[in-house]
């Protein structure tokens, strides 16, 4: 069973690498793969270029067990839609292994919105992670609108490929990729929000504003 993790990643931060974790942990996934989008459907012109973005996150998932980066959305042309990864996806795992497509209880949301919608869960099951200020009221009719069976068992999740919508309990970090970036930009000092390693290259690209301002990491 493997888990998808995709995002704008603008820039990678420790709130997408706990989830992916917790939930790699709490579902014993066999990998979690990061798909950053090559162009976001639902959002502004990200602060960095999908290539910097990626390797962004090739540096802060190197070397951890289970955490994969998947290029695949980066080289599409339009849209990232999720739907058209999933079925990319299927095409390279086969129709039968179960996908946990992990979401933000943000992005989750947003869901009945997503390209594809309705069809979304024949390809996947949706792990929702709790985030800070994101009430839960309206989940259970979320899960319904989209056409997912609710379940808080990891075993139904092995048992299909797709279909079910569950909710995992995270370590609530209030981390976002907006905050991260007005910080950059304001000149201020975003470490131990973001892995060292991101800090770092961010800082040598130049991306995100007045990294240049900023004093060089301690190591
Ligand atoms: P931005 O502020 O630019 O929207 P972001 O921090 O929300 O960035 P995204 O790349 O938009 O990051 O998020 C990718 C996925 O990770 C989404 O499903 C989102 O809900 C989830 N996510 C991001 N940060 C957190 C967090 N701190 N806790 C739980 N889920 C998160
Ligand atoms: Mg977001």
């Amino acid at each position: 069973m493997i888990g998808l993790l995709g995002g704008t990643f603008d820039p990678i931060h420790y709130g997408h690498l706990r989830i992916a974790l917790e939930i790699r942990e709490a579902l014993d996934l066999d990998e979690v793969r990061f798909l950053p989008c090559g162009i976001p459907p639902h959002r502004s012109v990200p602060g960095a270029d999908a290539e910097a973005r990626a390797g962004l996150v090739e540096r802060a998932t190197a070397g951890v067990p289970g955490f994969v980066l998947d290029r695949r959305e980066l080289t599409r042309s339009g849209p990232s839609y999720t739907y058209d990864t999933l079925r990319s996806l299927r095409r390279d795992f086969g129709p039968e292994l179960p996908f946990c497509l992990i979401l933000g209880a943000d992005a989750f949301a947003g869901l009945p919105a997503w390209h594809h919608a309705a069809d979304l869960l024949g390809l996947t099951h949706i792990v929702v992670a709790h985030r800070p200020g994101e009430s839960t009221e309206m989940a259970p009719p979320l899960a319904a609108l989209v056409g997912g069976r609710v379940t808080a068992r990891a075993g139904d999740l092995r048992a299909a490929p797709g279909g079910c919508v569950m909710w995992v309990d995270v370590t609530q970090l209030d981390i976002s990729a907006t905050a991260v970036r007005e910080q950059l930009r304001r000149g201020r000092d975003p470490r131990f929000l973001i892995p060292d390693a991101v800090l770092e290259a961010i800082r040598t690209q130049g991306l995100y504003g007045r990294t240049s301002a900023m004093p060089p990491t301690d190591r």
